[in-house]
């Protein structure tokens, strides 16, 4: 094996980007603005204000300023665990024997083990700069709840976070973990808010769902001075932090000469995935490059590959801004599938508009497929990965195989979003043999689409 490029390749301090590429700035058509549900005019940073912090919301709004500098104090917070590493995985193509080049850029070496800790510390950052004392957020799988306690820790703000009721028994070390860095970890449906004491008198021993606990976590938020409240993915600003993956992958390829001709990505809400793609996205719109660009997302909840383009809500209370997004409607209940992270009805707007106008693919896996490459993967390169980013290890091996039949070299580069420490239930299933592959009928999503708003923006 020649090593010429590293198998780590890491950035200098002085090569560590600066600023976030804001890809919508680059894009000749925007993806279609936020709507207030009540006036179904485009929201402005008045609507959101009760809700969202002011550096975040401006953020929002803004699709023209192509780089944002990031300020000195997320700088501050990037630096205790950044740059991540990207990594040839040699191993790997070994294993497969196959002429293609494979890179990965890994952001599971944080503690809270994945991608969300550079949103969290972005918005936290802007929460403590707004004069803020806490922040509410709800979590699921539990990554985003870890990071934004992890953010809160570090900047010294209260946290509130509703976690899915069946996730928070059955993840205890997750809700131990964000505990430890002191936030107030709340079951969801609680007693603590209207909408929760009202969803359970409507469904009684419920064990409660993201978009539950979304309702609560803003319910609180707009009743307690000082306080707003924050979410890990989905808005644009979000994916705006998340670029940070993209350029440290770009500027660490480009020290070594290295265009990839493939990136993949995993998909629920779509922010590691539009953060590790922007400055290649943003070439191909500018027309200097022909990568292809693929997004990776679970059979059980395929919100771009069978969705629909319309407007619809981020939660299932129905309170957030309508986004016009692919989506499987917020009424949507995905079967339990493992990768937790993937299980939201709806994609990021700026995605869903790049997958619309043909410049970003996609594709969906099943779970026992998905879990299959994670361990073809594992074996080889030493990381216990996520199970959602072993969706985009699934793609990979796939575009490296093809590679092989034709033996064209091509270079792939994929986001391995996190690691799978706390995911062991998962892999237990797997071992075991018990792990099923449920896929939606197409009745089954009508009555998704069915909870997608009749408004005249959607006929
Ligand atoms: C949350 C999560 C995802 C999915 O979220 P996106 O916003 O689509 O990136 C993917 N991978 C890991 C490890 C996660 O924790």
């Amino acid at each position: 094996m020649t090593k010429k490029i590293p198998t780590r390749i890491y950035l200098n301090e002085e090569e560590m980007p600066k600023n976030w590429y804001n890809l919508r700035a680059d894009m000749q058509e925007k993806p279609d603005p936020l709507l207030h549900p009540g006036t179904l005019q485009p929201v402005t940073a008045a609507d959101l204000a009760p809700v969202f912090c002011k550096g975040v919301i401006e953020q929002e709004l803004d699709d023209t300023t192509c780089l944002i500098p990031i300020p000195e104090g997320v700088l501050d917070f990037y630096h205790a665990y950044r740059p991540s590493p990207l990594v040839r995985a040699y191993y790997l193509e070994k294993v497969l024997d196959t002429p293609a080049e494979i890179y990965y850029k890994f952001e599971g070496t944080n503690t809270s083990g994945s991608h969300k800790l550079n949103s969290a510390g972005a918005q936290a950052f802007y929460a403590k700069e707004d004069g803020l004392t806490s922040l509410t957020t709800e979590t699921g799988a539990g990554q985003w709840g870890t990071a934004m306690a992890m953010a809160c820790g570090f900047f010294d703000l209260g946290l509130t976070v509703y976690m899915v009721k069946i996730s928070s028994e059955q993840k205890p070390y997750r809700k131990a973990l964000m505990e430890a860095y002191g936030a107030n970890v709340i079951p969801s449906p609680s007693n603590t808010t209207e909408s929760g004491k009202k969803l359970q008198e409507k469904n009684p021993g419920t064990g409660g769902s993201l978009g539950c606990a979304i309702t609560e976590a803003i319910e609180t938020a707009v009743k307690t001075d000082k306080c707003r409240y924050v979410l890990g993915s989905v808005l644009n600003h979000v994916l705006l932090h998340q670029s940070i993956i993209g350029q440290e992958a770009k500027t660490a390829l480009d020290k070594y000469g290295v265009k990839p001709d493939i990136i993949i990505g995993c998909a629920g809400g779509g922010s590691n995935l539009g953060g590790l793609i922007a400055p290649f996205m943003g070439e191909k719109l500018a027309g200097k490059s022909n990568a292809r660009i693929i997004a990776v997302e679970p059979a059980s909840c395929p919100s771009f590959t069978r969705g629909r383009y319309a407007y619809d809500f981020g939660d299932t209370g129905m309170t957030t801004p309508l986004i016009r997004m692919q989506t499987l409607g917020s009424g949507f209940i995905p079967s339990a599938n493992h990768a937790g992270g993937l299980r939201y009805h709806g994609m990021n707007s700026t995605l869903s508009k790049l997958y619309r106008d043909g410049f970003l693919e996609a594709r969906s896996e099943v779970q026992t497929d998905v879990f299959d490459a994670a361990v073809r993967f594992m074996k080889v390169e030493g990381i216990l990965p996520a199970p959602e980013s072993s969706h985009a290890i699934k793609a990979a091996i796939d575009e490296a195989l093809k590679c092989k039949q034709t033996g064209e070299k091509k270079v792939i580069l994929f986001g391995l979003s996190g690691t799978g420490f706390f995911d062991m239930t998962a892999y237990t299933a797997y071992n075991d043999k018990t792990m099923s592959d449920q896929v939606p009928t197409d009745a089954d999503l009508e009555k998704g689409f069915a909870s997608i708003p009749d408004i005249p923006q959607n006929k």
